[in-house]
């Protein structure tokens, strides 16, 4: 059925064609439903450079290709369908845009008969309008994980996106504070990554435009405040039979894991130190990962490229039969290279037997010496510095992406880097 048809049955008045940029953000435009069928055929057009994709001024339009699967009728506004594109330039996809990157990777994993399945935990802190406080100012517990008043006092925000999303079919499950003041976390079920990269990207637009309709604002950035548990964006993991529909990963040793789940495991251990340029790939991504402690008393963040099974310590845990929980990655993680990246190293180790050893269950925050040798990159740089030497995810997701994504973050971090901090001017003024 067409997408003007579509409108016509549900109601539509406007379309928001999509897409997602190397750095995450959402670009859009909104076409009146009477001109959707036209618009859908070549996609929405955008010069490309004034967005964050490696093209220059002379390139030529972007067509943003709606994908009519995604469709998402905003559940505070049903007159508008949110749609995830695809950038096209010059007749062909755009190797380096995420959502592009992503389904690459799927399709190669679907050639070899596997299907990753993914769902994401997204981290967020409600602050007052300017950004600057945490909105709420009785939260204010040194241990506020799970504080009933402290979560209930959030209680039309919170149940409004957990309606909103279970009206959406997205199968919500839990609700709670987590362990920052001010920090909070909405479940849903897992489901196919290409989906569960979508629902991510709208969750995020959700979850914001309703913070505002309350007077707050919402943020996932990694680590807003120095002394608290930073944003994760935790992604558990599974691959699939494509045509058994079984899950590869359940197997029959004491932690329910099959063989083929720890090759894919020890994949992603022998590439998390270029993964992080993905998985974390802010400046401020590296003040939650190798943190000090927090006034809670843990960061819940990992420090060490290591393992364990019901230990959060770890980058990795395994929490239940038949998935791993990547605990690396943040709120800044891009919905669609984030998922690509692991399968990436995971696809690596199973095609290489990687082996990642036996699980730990020592608690590596109080055993760093355990681990010396399998430090987390400290800050931005190393991780992209890993990245570019890391030939498993360059090949993997492409070298026109390797290549893409590198220029622009580098640029970041030269632009970071040359600014004068008040740190800076407090150890150095009177040097
Ligand atoms: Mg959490």
């Amino acid at each position: 059925m067409s997408l003007q048809r579509r409108a016509e049955e549900l109601g539509i008045r406007y379309f928001l064609i999509s897409y997602t940029d190397l750095f995450g953000v959402s670009r859009a435009k909104l076409v009146p439903a009477s001109a959707i069928d036209e618009i859908s055929k070549a996609g929405a057009s955008f010069a490309g450079f004034a967005t964050w994709l490696d093209l220059t001024p002379a390139d030529p339009d972007v067509f943003a290709v709606p994908d009519p699967g995604s469709l998402i009728q905003l559940p505070w506004k049903p007159e508008v369908g949110w749609l995830a594109a695809d950038p096209w330039m010059n007749g062909k996809p755009i190797a380096h845009a995420p959502r592009n990157v992503l389904k690459s990777s799927l399709a190669r994993a679907a050639a070899k008969g596997y299907e990753m399945r993914t769902g994401v935990e997204c981290e967020f802190f409600l602050l007052t309008p300017d950004g600057l406080a945490i909105s709420d100012p009785r939260d204010t517990q040194s241990k506020p994980c799970y504080d009933q008043m402290a979560l209930m006092r959030r209680y039309d925000l919170i149940a409004e996106i957990c309606d909103a999303i279970e009206l959406l079919g997205w199968e919500p499950y839990q609700n709670d504070h987590e362990d920052a003041n001010g920090q909070f976390e909405i479940n849903w079920k897992y489901a196919e990554a290409l989906k569960t990269a979508d629902r991510m990207t709208f969750f995020k637009y959700l979850v914001k435009t309703l913070a505002e309709k309350h007077g707050l604002r919402a943020t996932f950035m990694p680590k807003p405040f120095s002394n608290l548990t930073g944003n994760g964006c935790h992604v558990h993991a599974s691959v699939w039979d494509r045509e058994t529909g079984k899950n590869l990963f359940v197997g029959n040793d004491e932690l329910g894991m099959s063989p083929l789940s720890y090759h894919f495991l020890g994949g992603m251990l022998h590439s998390a130190e270029g993964m992080c340029a993905i998985t974390n790939p802010t400046v401020n991504s590296y003040r939650r990962i190798r943190a000090a402690t927090t006034t809670s008393g843990a960061t819940w963040s990992p420090n060490t490229i290591t393992y364990g099974g019901n230990n959060r310590t770890h980058m990795i845990r395994i929490p239940d039969a038949g998935r791993i929980e990547l605990r690396l990655s943040d709120g800044a993680a891009n919905a669609y290279l984030m998922p690509a990246a692991v399968l990436e190293a995971g696809l690596d180790g199973i095609e290489n037997r990687r082996d990642p050893g036996r699980p730990l269950d020592e608690n590596v925050y109080e055993k760093p010496q355990l681990t010396s040798q399998h430090k987390l990159p400290e800050n931005l740089l190393d991780a992209l510095r890993n990245f570019e030497k890391c030939s498993v995810l360059r090949q993997g997701l492409g070298e026109e992406f390797a290549t893409a994504y590198l220029k622009l973050k580098q640029a970041e971090w030269r632009d970071y880097n040359s600014h004068v901090s008040a740190w800076e001017k407090d150890r150095t003024l009177d040097c």
